[in-house]
């Protein structure tokens, strides 16, 4: 709007990048109002490369449910409006592969856009601040200003790209050399080729949004921030891993405004990922394999350093002061800076992003900050860092005694900022060597608690039947003994055992016991206690059975061993055990009273002819 004549003149010049072909046809046809679907599927048809490409498109918006196979059913599913620019959009693509211009990289700017888009999209599919698949349109094009000028002015263009300008410096060399800019350009464009005038509008600030025109959130305005998101975002899939990762904690703070928790967030990552190496190879247009975000957020790197800059280790830096140049030295010091604005923000970033280090203006906000700072329980290992515009000694002195651990005076050069920010490397490794040894320290110590647990169980577990052993049993009576309730305990015997041993072997009687100990297990309760208490002698506490409870449980054990099965080679071996039964008595002194009795009882058993139970009498 602004350079209206100029375009004019501009396009009359017939090198603008332009839809071609059958585009072109669906472009000029899709203007007129009354203009069937029908009409437009035919023309599609025409050109079975962007056919193919519609239906890719329309199964990637579908995803998942039925499959779409054909133009009219792609029709359908986009409308009038989707297919007419995404026909638009492919066709500038397509025909715009290469050019003149030869500091311009074509591949990589459709690279780039692709990926812009993609992540506008996915965004908006949450956001709804516009329709997703027009967003994808609008934000592959929201460079296409860059595209014109390469175009237009391919030789002064290429001076000017050789130059490696950026923000403001780059549009104001653009201006004096074409009377025009690139935002301007795309804005123009977008506008000519009828995108909803919410994208010509937008596409004027999307580089700079803090110099946006539009409400808060207005439609241009949150849009804006959207497509301003999703450009620096594609840059980092363009640029490689070591650039993407040490910008990503100041992603996933902006992601927030968007609305996605870091799983949101990290889910986005993936998929716009995995959707430009799909929609790259649909397109022709290269890409490069992004990690994971779990990767990248593992792996945040230092930047190439600075030449003559010193540079240590790359930190995440909370910076809270005047916006300016020293957000871009940090960056290019290779720390991952987080920008806030208000101390609100701040606070609450120190909890979220977990920052290592925070720069601070005293000058603009005096030391209330740093105060809070240290009041925090997060805060209080962080590196605070008070900078200071000019020599104030003062303010040094209110810095250190608010709690700051060092104080910069900004007149004195930026250089000396970076060369402090190594002490802040040094104190940061400092403390996680500290807490890495804690950890080492704290791990050692719960290998140590398993490890004795493990002793522990092994010098209370019978090594031949698996079962508790005498000891267990012992410290375990002690413990139910001193409970409340009723309490009977049984001791078990295997009927002429030594017999067993004679006649088949040692091992065959080992095989007995373990035997039993597995018979004995199944049938006991739930809460009831098998221990072998020695050689073919098992104990069971029962806590809180009383004695008709215990005698019929012991009746249960006895039967089962009696009915199990055993048998050596083909050889069945009859077991059968004796059971003696006791309940705990008031006038009982301890528990070893208890065993006495129920031993007392196994002998009666015994003299009773065997595989019988027999109750310890009531004493005296
Ligand atoms: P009763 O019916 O009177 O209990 O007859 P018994 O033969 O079972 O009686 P006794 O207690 O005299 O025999 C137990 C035998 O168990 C004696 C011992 O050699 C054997 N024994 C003890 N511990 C083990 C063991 O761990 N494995 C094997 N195979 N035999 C053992
Ligand atoms: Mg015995
Ligand atoms: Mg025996």
């Amino acid at each position: 709007m602004r350079s209206q004549l100029n375009f004019e003149e501009l396009k009359a010049s017939g090198n603008l990048p332009s839809p071609a072909g059958v585009a072109m046809t669906l472009f000029q046809l899709t203007q007129k109002p009354d203009v069937s679907l029908a009409e437009i599927a035919r023309i599609v048809q025409a050109d079975p490369a962007l056919s193919g490409k519609l239906i890719k498109y329309a199964n990637h918006i579908k995803a998942g449910s039925r499959l779409v196979a054909s133009i009219p059913d792609a029709l359908n599913l986009l409308g009038m409006a989707a297919t007419r620019q995404i026909a638009l959009g492919f066709s500038v693509l397509n025909s715009n592969r290469r050019g003149a211009c030869k500091q311009f990289d074509y591949m990589r700017f459709w690279s780039r856009s692709l990926a812009c888009a993609i992540i506008a999209q996915m965004i908006c599919e949450k956001t709804r601040v516009a329709q997703p698949e027009e967003c994808f349109i609008g934000a592959l094009l929201s460079d296409v200003g860059s595209l014109a000028l390469a175009t237009l002015y391919p030789a002064a263009y290429s001076e000017i790209l050789s130059k490696e300008l950026a923000g403001k410096e780059k549009i104001e060399l653009e201006r004096s050399s074409f009377a025009t800019d690139h935002l301007e350009l795309t804005s123009a464009l977008l506008q000519d080729w009828m995108l909803p005038e919410l994208f010509s509008n937008v596409a004027l600030y999307m580089e700079n949004p803090d110099s946006m025109p539009f409400a808060e959130k207005s439609r241009e305005f949150r849009l804006c921030k959207v497509w301003n998101f999703a450009s620096r975002f594609a840059d980092g899939f363009v640029s490689g891993e070591r650039r993407i990762a040490s910008k990503m904690p100041e992603f996933l703070v902006e992601a927030r405004e968007f609305g996605f928790d870091q799983d949101e967030f990290a889910f986005l990552c993936d998929q716009a990922a995995a959707s430009w190496q799909k929609w790259s190879a649909i397109l022709d247009v290269p890409s490069r394999p992004v990690p994971s975000f779990e990767e990248l957020m593992a792996s945040i790197p230092a930047e190439e350093p600075r030449v003559g800059l010193l540079t240590g280790r790359s930190l995440r830096i909370l910076l809270f002061a005047e916006e300016g140049e020293i957000a871009g030295f940090l960056s290019s010091l290779g720390h991952a800076v987080i920008n806030v604005k208000s101390e609100q923000e701040a606070s609450r970033l120190v909890l979220e992003a977990d920052p290592q280090v925070v720069l601070y203006s005293y000058s603009m906000h005096g030391i209330a900050f740093v105060e809070a700072l240290r009041k925090l329980p997060a805060g209080q290992s962080i590196y605070a860092i008070m900078l200071l515009d000019d020599e104030d000694l003062q303010g040094e002195v209110d810095a250190f005694e608010a709690g700051a651990d060092d104080c910069i005076t900004l007149s004195r050069g930026l250089e000396l900022l970076a060369a402090r920010l190594l002490a802040a490397g040094r104190f940061v490794e400092m403390k996680e060597s500290l807490s890495k040894d804690t950890e080492e320290l704290r791990s050692m110590a719960s290998d140590l608690a398993v490890a004795n647990r493990r002793a522990r169980e092994a010098s209370m577990t019978d090594p031949l039947s698996g079962l508790p052993n005498r000891r267990y049993a012992v410290e375990r009576l002690a413990l139910e003994w001193n409970r409340p309730g009723e309490l009977a305990c049984m001791m078990i015997d295997v009927d002429r055992f030594k017999m067993i041993n004679d006649r088949h072997g040692h091992d065959v009687g080992d095989k007995v016991i373990r035997h039993c100990a597995e018979v004995l297990k199944k049938a006991a309760r739930g809460q009831d206690v098998i221990c072998r208490f020695g050689g073919e002698e098992f104990l069971a506490i029962l806590p809180g059975a009383n004695m008709e409870a215990a005698e019929h449980c012991a009746e249960r054990l006895r039967t089962a061993v009696e009915s199990s099965l055993f048998s050596e080679g083909n050889a069945p071996i009859k077991i059968t055990a004796s059971i003696g039964v006791s309940v705990r008595y008031p006038s009982m002194g301890g528990f070893p009273d208890l065993v006495k009795a129920a031993d007392v009882a196994l002998y009666s058993a015994k003299q009773a002819g065997r595989n019988v139970v027999r109750i310890a009498q009531r004493p005296e």
